[in-house]
């Protein structure tokens, strides 16, 4: 859309010209959503959260769409300025303004890294558990829109049990926040949760009160290898009815191992004839306490069939294991044309998940490659282009997605369990979703922005 002269005048009148992009925009109408890109007209860097509630006023006044933008790693298009207009960077914004250890909170802005929050905290013994495994490049702004998981949350939760109060600039210029520093709150609506995985489209967030716990002293990880997939699945409720809570149980199939170790240069450290690993760690005070609780899991992961387990406790040997898990996803990018969907269902259903998701690529010969959160239920299942001609793919991709849905849904399950609905998901949301609650989401929409400008075409059909 052509910008008018009287707007961007406006802009430039208390912008700072180092913060104003008119030229080379590409890389802000791309995120990490399959190969989808949305040029914007313009690319703001606000410094302040006063200058962000600013330039939303003039969106509204001069009828600009705005999108907001993190670290750009989202995995349902959420960042992209499908309308065109204005993308307001949270680069500037990235400050961690004040870590409060006798409250165990800490004050941050939207643009600071999860990795460099966590890292931070821990100086002084603190731990913020939310960690998508993109955590070196995704935003703390980001993770509260897509209300983000990661592997601890099967213990910790996600980043949703982390929000005390937010600082939201709205579109009609207002600044607010929506609730209080307090980790109890029974007054009114909470509009603190109604942010969070709001998915940039009823405010932008300036910045976060967010919860600290003490960090744990010591964790330990065991290396679990499964040889058929439905054991692995069963473990993880065999864990769970053992009274065991470990930090992570992540579960991944064999070819995601073997992508990653390659993509990574590293050889498989597991045996030819696994079929799928479960990562699981223990954390808790001391090593100590771990060990006997990590025998004991042991004895319950080999009563539903898992091959020999391999014990980390050595920093080095924590450190491949994690990094061939976080890397899966690049790994899979860099193998073959795919597309991801994070399917979520109650954790006993696991093992009817993967049974269908293998019946469905079996129907239309296409390979999959699952990985994930398996604590939480929550599967990413990479369906894999690779050898197949593009027509193929175009007109068998969709069938096979709303098949698996479909069934997904019938399991008691959703379409998203963390990357949100965003603009690649948006045609599902109503296999999942009763059409009153879209009406109750639009009329939710309607009030924080009326003209429909922030973050348009995103979570449902405009
Ligand atoms: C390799 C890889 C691994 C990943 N692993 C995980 C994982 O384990 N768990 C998980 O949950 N996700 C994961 N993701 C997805 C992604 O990293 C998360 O969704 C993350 O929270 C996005 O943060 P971002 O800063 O990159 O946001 P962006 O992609 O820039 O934006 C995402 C959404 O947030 C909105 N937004 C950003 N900042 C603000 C703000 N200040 N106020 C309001 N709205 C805002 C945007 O408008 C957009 O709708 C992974 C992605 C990749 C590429």
């Amino acid at each position: 859309m052509a910008l008018t002269t009287s707007f961007l005048d406006e802009i430039l009148a208390f912008m700072p010209s180092d913060a104003v992009r008119l030229n080379d925009l590409e890389e802000f109408g791309r995120d990490e959503t399959d190969d989808y890109c949305f040029e914007p007209d313009l690319v703001l860097f606000p410094g302040s959260a006063e200058d962000t509630a600013r330039i939303l006023a003039l969106c509204n006044r001069y009828k600009v769409p705005v999108t907001c933008r993190g670290g750009g790693t989202g995995l349902s298009g959420g960042a992209l300025p499908v309308k065109g207009g204005l993308v307001l960077s949270t680069d500037r914004l990235n400050r961690i303004l004040y870590i409060d250890t006798a409250n165990l909170q800490v004050t941050v802005e939207p643009g600071v890294i999860t990795q460099v929050l966590q890292e931070s905290v821990a100086e002084f013994g603190l731990y913020y558990p939310p960690d998508p495994s993109s955590r070196g490049t995704c935003t703390l702004g980001g993770n509260l829109a897509e209300s983000a998981g990661g592997p601890h949350a099967f213990k910790y939760g996600t980043t949703r049990d982390y929000v005390l109060n937010l600082q939201v600039a709205l579109m009609d210029g207002s600044l607010i926040w929506t609730g209080a520093n307090v980790t109890k709150y029974a007054t009114g609506y909470h509009l603190t949760q109604l942010m969070v995985g709001s998915e940039g489209t009823l405010g932008v967030i300036t910045q976060a009160v967010l919860k600290l716990i003490p960090a744990p002293g010591a964790d330990l990880l065991l290396s679990v290898p499964f040889y058929d997939l439905e054991s692995a699945c069963r473990a993880v409720s065999a864990i769970q009815l053992a009274g065991i809570r470990p930090s992570a149980v992540e579960f991944m199939e064999k070819e995601a191992l073997e992508m990653s170790a390659k993509f990574l240069g590293i050889t498989m450290p597991f045996p030819a004839e696994v079929v799928a690993e479960l990562l699981i760690e223990l954390d808790g005070d001391s090593l100590d306490q771990l060990y006997p609780l990590a025998e004991r899991l042991s004895g319950i992961l080999e009563q539903e069939g898992a091959g020999e387990i391999r014990l980390a406790d050595q920093a080095d040997t924590k450190e491949t294991l994690w990094r061939l898990r976080r890397q899966i996803g690049h790994a899979v990018r860099a193998h073959s044309t795919y597309k991801e969907e994070d399917t979520v269902v109650p954790m006993s259903a696991l093992p009817s998940l993967m049974l269908k998701v293998k019946a469905l690529c079996r129907k239309y010969g296409v390979r999959s490659v699952c990985y994930g959160h398996a604590g939480d239920g929550n599967i990413h299942v990479n369906l894999l282009k690779e050898q197949h001609p593009d027509p193929y793919w175009n007109q068998t991709l969709p069938i096979m997605i709303e098949e698996l849905f479909e069934e997904v849904h019938r399991l008691g399950g959703t379409v998203s369990g963390e990357h949100g609905i965003g603009w690649s998901q948006k045609r599902y949301m109503a296999l999942v979703m009763d059409p009153v609650q879209i009406q109750l989401m639009k009329g939710i929409k309607a009030v924080f922005d009326p003209l429909g400008l922030l973050n348009p075409g995103k979570i449902w059909e405009a």
